[in-house]
Parts: structure tokens; C-alpha cells; sequence
């Protein structure tokens, strides 16, 4: 048996009731096969691949809170700290009435290889809750933003363990949980990111995902002598990274014609006017039913729909299994070049192997939308200089991330012999950073 399948049985029996965290290995030791294969002797002598599918620690925890009846309500905490041969822990926190120990496992697992490709030095983790934010007050919030942080403080640090926002976890929950970090560790110090301006956020990170997927796209264009210039673009989602994709797309002179959310969606032959989505989405947070009220050139349909549009670039980022094999084959019969991933997952097992079989050009999200947790390892950054750096640069560095993470995923596939396979080259880019720390630093 090879070094793989043995490893992954292991991980099965241990983590029999982990569906998606077994979802996760299964897939990632899948496509790492050639460069375990190679190495086979090396990596199990050193137990790597037991190493690495075992978190570092976990660290589970009640949450309690008043909600605004005076009715006391416990949530349960997670926080999983699984790989920091590169870096401090760094991934966001999730709350989600679906978060359990195996949904933070699978994402931590994922983040070890996402954080590794950006370049930077950070480690992987994740963490969250099975709290609900939709429908509670601001007061609400707060009252668990604190109690959750009383708790997680004892495990986190700038220098240990970095969480970020994730579903559910935006800017006015880091704000809480950051003020109460200060008060109760007497400390100001970078320990969340995705913070406000006002106290240590960095710019541009609001705008990262969506930019840095087009930087990326843009070189892979480039790479096969096409550029952005004139490409029609389908994009789904009309969220943070859907929005700051396009407004990037029109900037390099392609037009995006489709956007969607999770009632229905757009075409608009005229290009998808931004500053109008800003207002429906992030102003009035509004269906797009007003944005089509308001542009004459737009045509609102309920439901799902945005990959039967013509075009040469799709970019889901909307959310996971959105794009499916029905999608897959229509965008190859209409000649679409090139598939980026903005959101985690967007594109089924089944439609990726159907992109790639048939010549499409397909990043998966772990390389195209790294560049959200690289501009927060940049908030970093800018937090232990004392710094705040402009936009420009901030903007520059996260273009040259990019770049670099193209090209990094790029001459992994092609060492491996697998030139083209994006999402190996991405596994395999990612995991050799980590073996080789891991390696570097013994047996730990
Ligand atoms: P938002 O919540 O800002 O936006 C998500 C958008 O997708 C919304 O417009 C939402 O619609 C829409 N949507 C949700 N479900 C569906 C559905 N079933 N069909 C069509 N549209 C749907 O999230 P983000 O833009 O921040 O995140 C999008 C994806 O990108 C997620 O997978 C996230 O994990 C990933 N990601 C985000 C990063 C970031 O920095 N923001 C970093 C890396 C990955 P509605 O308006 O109706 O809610």
C-alpha cells in the first residue's frame, strides 16, 4: 500500500465523524500523490503526512452570553491551531449555526497550504462558533463577541495565533472581540486581523480578494499571450469579493456582464455598472432586483443561471458547490478560456476534472483567492512596524503576491509533471514549503 493510502486510512478511523475534514485530506493527499510518491521514503520516516493531518491542538469551549430577554444562552467555541511550522496560526473565525469540530478541522487543514502559498510566513488555522449572528442586536453580538474572546484570549497572541473574520465575522465582530482582547490582556497588539482603519486595519483589504483574484488571472492570461483587454467576464456573487472583482476586471479593460446573489441574478451586455452594485449591495443591502429597477440595460431572472452567458472568463465568487457539471459543460460549449475561483469551493469535484479535461484553465480558489489572507498577513505586518503603509503599496505588494503565487503553482505542476493541473500545482507549491520547515525543525 502506498505511503498515501496508509495515511489516509489512519486519518479515517480516527476521524470517522469528521465527514468534511476527511473530505478535505482525502482530496488534498490525492492530488499531492506524485510529490509524496517521489519522496516516499523521506516523508515516512518522518511520519510527515501523520504530522500534518494531526492539528497542532484544539481547543474547545462554552460560550455563554444574556441575550436582549435577560435568558441566558451557551454557544460552543472552537479554535484549532493545526500547523505553525511557517508562522503563527492564522485563519478566520466562522459563526455559523453549522460549525462543529470537523467543519474547523477541514478549514484549518486547507489553510495550512492556502497561508504557505502566499508567501508570507504564517502558519494554519481556524476557529468559530455555532452562534447565529443573523436576527441578533447589535447588543446581542457584542455580549458574545466578548464572552467568545474571554475565553480564546488565553490562546491567541500576535506572535502565536492571528484569527481573522470568516462567515459571520466582519468588521463590527472583530471590533468587539478586539476590544475586549485589550481589556482583558492590558495589551495593544495585533492578535486579530480585518480590524478598522481607525486602530491598526490595513487598506486594501477590503478590495484584496477580488483584486488579487484578477492580478492572478491577469498572469495567467498573460502566460498563454492572452490578456484581460476585451475579454467578456461571467462573475457570480455580489458580495466583498465579487464586487472588488469586477471593479479590477473593468479596470484592466474586460467586461463583466453577470453577477448574482442568493435569490437571482443579473445580465447586463452593457457590463455590470459598480458603483450601482455598491449601493443595492453594500448601502442598501438590497436585492438585485434594484439593481435591475435601476439600470435599463440589465435583466433580472430568479434562481441560478449566470454560466449558460457566453463569455471567455468565469469567475465564481459567490459560495461553495456553485458551480456544477451542467455549468461546466455549457461554459466549454461556449468557449470560456479560463476559470478562477474568488470564493472556497465554488466549482463541484466533478465539474473541475470536466474544465480540465477539456482544455479549460482552472485555479482553484486555495491559490486564486489568497490574496484576502495575504493582505491580512500584510495588516500584520504593518501592526508589529507601527506602521501604515498607503494604498499604493500595499496594493503593489499584494499585485507582486500574486504574480508570484501564479507562477509558484505553475513550476510545481510542471516539476511533477503535471503541467496545467492548477489545483496539484497549488497542493503541491503550498505543502513543500511546510515539509521543509517541518523537516528543518525535527521531530515536533
Ligand atoms: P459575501 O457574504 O460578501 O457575499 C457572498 C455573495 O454571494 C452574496 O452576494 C450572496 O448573496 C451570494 N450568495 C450566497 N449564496 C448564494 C447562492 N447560493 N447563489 C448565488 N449567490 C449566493 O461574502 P464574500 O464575498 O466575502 O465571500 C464569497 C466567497 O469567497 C465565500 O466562499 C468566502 O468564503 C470566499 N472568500 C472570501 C474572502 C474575503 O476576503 N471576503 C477571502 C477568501 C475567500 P446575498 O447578497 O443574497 O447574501
Amino acid at each position: 500500500m502506498s505511503y498515501v493510502d496508509e495515511v489516509l486510512e489512519i486519518v479515517q478511523k480516527k476521524n470517522a465523524d469528521q465527514p468534511e475534514f476527511l473530505q478535505a485530506v482525502t482530496e488534498v493527499l490525492d492530488s499531492l500523490r506524485p510529490c509524496i510518491d517521489a519522496n516516499e521514503e523521506l516523508y515516512r520516516k518522518n511520519a510527515i503526512l501523520e504530522r500534518i493531518t494531526e492539528p497542532d491542538r484544539q481547543f474547545m469551549f462554552r460560550v455563554p452570553w444574556v441575550d436582549d430577554n435577560g435568558q441566558v444562552q451557551v454557544n460552543r467555541g472552537f479554535r484549532v491551531q493545526f500547523n505553525n511550522a511557517i508562522g503563527p496560526y492564522k485563519g478566520g473565525l466562522r459563526l455559523h449555526p453549522s460549525v462543529n469540530l470537523g467543519i474547523i478541522k477541514f478549514l484549518g487543514f486547507e489553510q495550512i497550504f492556502k497561508n504557505s502559498l502566499t508567501t508570507l510566513p504564517i502558519g494554519g488555522g481556524k476557529g468559530g462558533s455555532d452562534f447565529d449572528p443573523k436576527g441578533k442586536s447589535d447588543r446581542e453580538i457584542m455580549a458574545f463577541c466578548q464572552s467568545f474572546m474571554t475565553e480564546l484570549c488565553k490562546y491567541i497572541g500576535a506572535d502565536v495565533d492571528v484569527p481573522a473574520g470568516d462567515i459571520g465575522t466582519g468588521a463590527r465582530e472583530i471590533g468587539f472581540m478586539f476590544g475586549q482582547y485589550k481589556r482583558i490582556r492590558g495589551m495593544y497588539e495585533g492578535v486579530l486581523t480585518g480590524k478598522g482603519l481607525t486602530y491598526g486595519g490595513s487598506l486594501v483589504r477590503t478590495e484584496a480578494t477580488g483584486y488579487g483574484l484578477l492580478y492572478l488571472t491577469q498572469e495567467l492570461l498573460k502566460c498563454h499571450g492572452e490578456s484581460m483587454e476585451g475579454k467578456t467576464v461571467c462573475v457570480s456573487g455580489a458580495g466583498n469579493v465579487a464586487i472588488y472583482a469586477i471593479q479590477k476586471a473593468h479596470q484592466m479593460g474586460a467586461k463583466c456582464v453577470t453577477c448574482s446573489d442568493s435569490t437571482g441574478w443579473i445580465y447586463d451586455p452593457e457590463g455590470i455598472d459598480v458603483a450601482l452594485l455598491k449601493e443595492v449591495k453594500e448601502v442598501k443591502r438590497a436585492r438585485l432586483t434594484e439593481y435591475a429597477a435601476a439600470r435599463p440595460s440589465a435583466q433580472y431572472h430568479e434562481g441560478r443561471g449566470v454560466w449558460q452567458i457566453k463569455c471567455d472568463i468565469a469567475l465564481p465568487c459567490a459560495t461553495q458547490n456553485e458551480l456544477l457539471l451542467d455549468d461546466a459543460k455549457q461554459l466549454v460549449a461556449n468557449g470560456c478560456k479560463a476559470v478562477c475561483e474568488g470564493a472556497n469551493m465554488p466549482t463541484t469535484l466533478d465539474a473541475t476534472k470536466y474544465l480540465q479535461e477539456n482544455g479549460v484553465w482552472f485555479v482553484g480558489g486555495k491559490a486564486a483567492n489568497a490574496g484576502g489572507v495575504a493582505t491580512s498577513a500584510l495588516e500584520m505586518s504593518q501592526n508589529s512596524e507601527r506602521l501604515s503603509w498607503t494604498f499604493e503599496e500595499v496594493d503593489a505588494k499584494l499585485q507582486n503576491i500574486m504574480v508570484t503565487i501564479y507562477h509558484n503553482i505553475d513550476d510545481a505542476a510542471k516539476r511533477y509533471g503535471v503541467e496545467g493541473d492548477y489545483v496539484a500545482g497549488a497542493n503541491i507549491a503550498g505543502f513543500e514549503k511546510v515539509v521543509e520547515a517541518m523537516l528543518a525543525q525535527g521531530v515536533c
